[in-house]
């Protein structure tokens, strides 16, 4: 296979979503499996509809789309508030969708009178964060004028948190987001039956507390990819941390020294770079750069330091482990990593 390319093992995602419905569903919540970090690619989709996960969710409707048309067998959730001029579109191709915006939710009625479908609505609540959502003292006419309008149906309330500033699923603020449901159900007269309460950072809450309250829905993208909840990055037991890495080939490999020669400027994006002197070494070139990754979350497999990059060429001190040309060299990757690989015209997939 030409390099660079991810690889990624479509039977450890399956394990790692197997294992974390079995954990979700023992207290009673499930799991929307989020698939924009892979662009909705279908084999991995494939992977977690089989391991149990029948709703997915994804911030773009391209991805969607792409899914749907490779006839992947699962309910499709828009979580990214749509803009109102795709709103044909998403009330075509997503069951759901996650809004914040009455004028937007008036496009989508209008778009599903047109089509003559219904389509269904979760309205996004602030619980501190600041990303997107609607603020408590809004709610109530929010929902009032959301019914009023045909061709939606308002199904249930979601939260974000610990996305743009950290802020963390806590006891105080999951319990505030579940009594919404009952003080809107009974001023309203209506069921909200999808409380959709968080993503992979409300792992240790869902482990940690003895109730959920009415939050039945958690959406994990990075639980199940990665292997790790996203408060700490701690490894979540028996998931695989490995499920996907990124192979890139050794392209040059000299005895160089290890300062460079020659009075220094800014390097090529504008940095001034720093250099030790520890004498001569082995230095191997990967032909993969910024370009195609976020190379600050690559962590080389074998024992080799990572000296530094450009737009083409991550430069490996690699005097330890021998590298000749044409080796391949694995990185393990965080989740910026896998975005960006994912997201590069130049790395391929490789399903194992
Ligand atoms: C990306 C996203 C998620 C998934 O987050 P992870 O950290 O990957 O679990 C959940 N909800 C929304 C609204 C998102 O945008």
């Amino acid at each position: 296979m030409k390099a660079p390319y991810l690889e990624i093992d479509l039977s450890k995602l399956h394990s790692n979503a197997k294992n974390l419905v079995a954990i979700f569903e023992a207290k009673g919540i499930g799991i929307t499996g989020v698939t924009k970090s892979f662009l909705g690619d279908p084999r991995i989709a494939e992977s977690l509809v089989s391991a149990g996960i029948s709703s997915l969710g994804d911030s773009r409707i391209q991805n969607i789309i792409r899914m749907k048309e490779a006839n992947v067998q699962a309910s499709f959730s828009l979580i990214r508030s749509p803009s109102a001029s795709e709103a044909d579109d998403v009330v075509s191709y997503a069951d759901v969708s996650f809004n914040t915006e009455l004028s937007v939710i008036a496009a989508l009625s209008k778009a599903a009178v047109e089509q003559k479908k219904i389509h269904d609505i979760v309205l996004m609540v602030e619980m501190g964060d600041l990303r997107e959502g609607i603020l408590h003292d809004d709610l109530d006419t929010t929902i009032e004028k959301v019914l009023r309008m045909e061709g939606v149906r308002l199904i249930g309330l979601g939260t974000n948190l610990a996305c743009l500033n950290g802020v963390k699923p806590s006891k105080y603020n999951m319990d505030k987001f579940s009594r919404l449901a009952g003080i809107y159900e009974k001023s309203h007269g209506i069921k909200l039956t999808l409380m959709s309460g968080g993503n992979s950072a409300n792992f240790d809450w869902v482990q940690g507390s003895d109730t959920m309250g009415r939050v039945n829905n958690i959406r994990l993208g990075e639980a199940i990819l990665m292997g790790r909840e996203t408060l700490s990055r701690r490894h979540i037991e028996g998931l695989h941390l490995d499920a996907i890495t990124l192979v890139a080939e050794v392209i040059e490999s000299k005895v160089k020294p290890s300062l460079p020669e020659g009075e220094t400027g800014l390097d090529a994006f504008g940095n001034t770079p720093i250099f030790e002197d520890k004498g001569e070494m082995l230095r191997a070139i990967a032909g993969l750069g910024k370009q195609d990754v976020h190379v600050d979350g690559l962590t080389p497999m074998i024992d080799v330091d990572i000296l530094g990059s450009s737009s083409d060429h991550i430069i490996l001190d690699a005097t330890r482990t021998p590298l000749v040309v044409g080796d391949q060299i694995r990185f393990s990757i965080d989740y910026a990593a896998l975005l960006s690989s994912m997201t590069s015209p130049f790395v391929g997939s490789v399903y194992i």
